[in-house]
Order: structure tokens, then sequence, then C-alpha cells
């Protein structure tokens, strides 16, 4: 099983998203945008350290949050990856995210990946609970054991420390493209001890 995460990971969201999401929050809170902590996920942490009202902070989480995304496509080679790891019937593949369901779904949409896992699950960015719950949850709705489950994002707090956590392997993303897709494949494979205790089959 590999489970993937969406920004950063599959999509461009730092490079595509952010950024046009900093200028709407920096315009509804009457701020220059260098003011904004850029790296922020929650509203709370965009604002960091800044004086503001509960107005301006609700301005700020309504065009935050907003799920009207601007025209996004998926980063180079995502979708063939996909389609090319689907191609082989033992390989579940799991979509696990952080962020405002709405906007998290309407991402999928715009880049044209909602169809290509077998599970989508989106965390809310607020509230109880880590990625780690989610996926001891995937493990044991698939029953598949941490061993064999691969998890691949770019976030080492946020998802690799909660896979290597349970056992699972976590891949932090190698490159900002998945263009070369076979030699990804070899990666993931590499980076699976399950495949790597196999004898190779002629
Ligand atoms: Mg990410």
């Amino acid at each position: 099983m590999v489970v993937f995460d969406l920004d950063d990971t599959l999509i461009d969201t730092r490079g595509i998203l952010v950024p046009d999401a900093l200028r709407r929050v920096a315009a509804a809170v009457g701020t220059p945008v260098e003011r904004l902590n850029a790296v922020g996920k929650a509203i709370g942490e965009v604002l960091a350290g800044l004086d503001v009202t509960d107005e301006q902070r609700a301005a700020a989480a309504a065009v935050w949050y907003a799920p009207d995304v601007a025209p996004l496509t998926a980063l180079p080679g995502a979708r063939e990856l996909l389609d090319a790891l689907r191609a082989h019937p033992d390989v579940g593949l799991v979509l696990l995210t952080r962020g405002d369901p709405a906007r998290q779904q309407q991402k999928l949409d715009a880049c044209g990946l909602r169809g290509c896992f077998d599970e989508v699950r989106i965390r809310p960015i607020e509230g109880p609970g880590t990625k780690r719950d989610d996926l001891a949850a995937i493990l044991a709705k698939f029953n598949v054991p941490p061993g064999r489950c691969l998890v691949v994002g770019d976030d080492e707090a946020d998802e690799l420390a909660h896979a290597r956590a349970l056992g699972c392997v976590a891949i932090k993303v190698p490159q900002a493209t998945w263009a070369d897709v076979e030699r990804t494949i070899a990666t993931l494979r590499g980076a699976n001890p399950e495949s790597r205790r196999k004898p190779e089959s002629s």
C-alpha cells in the first residue's frame, strides 16, 4: 500500500496556491503580505504575531479556507505515477491530507486526481488527533501490516514521523516532479523492506 500526501507532494501548493491565498489574506487584514507567516497552515499560524481584531481574523479565515482554487494541475508525472501504481493489482493507493475538507476536495477535482485512490481521507486542520490516527485506521481497514505500507509526503512532523512511529516506511518526497515514473517506482520498491526481502523473480 502507498499512502500519499496531497499538498506539496502531488500538487505544488507552496508554488501556486499559497502565494495567491497569502495575497488575499493580506488584503483582508490590511497588512503587507511580508508580515504573514508564509509557512503557516492554519489561519492562526498564518496570522501569528499580528495584532488583528476578531473581525479581521474572520475575514482572513474566510479567504484562506475559501474553496475556490486557482487553476491547478498535478505536479508533472504525478497522474502517470498513480496510474502506473494502480496497474499493480496488489498496490492499494490512499490519499491522506490535512486541510479544509471542501477545499481539499476541490483541489483533487481541479487537478483530476480524485478518482486515483482506493480511499481519500481528509483530516480537518483544526481539531483533535493527528495523521497518525488516520494511518492506523487505514492499516486496520485494509488489513495491511505497517511494514508493507509506504507513506510518501513532504512534512516530517505532520506525516513522516507518524508513519515511522507506526512502523510504516516513510519516504520524503524526493523531488518537485514525478516526471520519471519508472525511476520513482523503482525508488518506492527499493524503500519497501518487504520487496527487498523477496528474491527477484525472473
Ligand atoms: Mg504536504
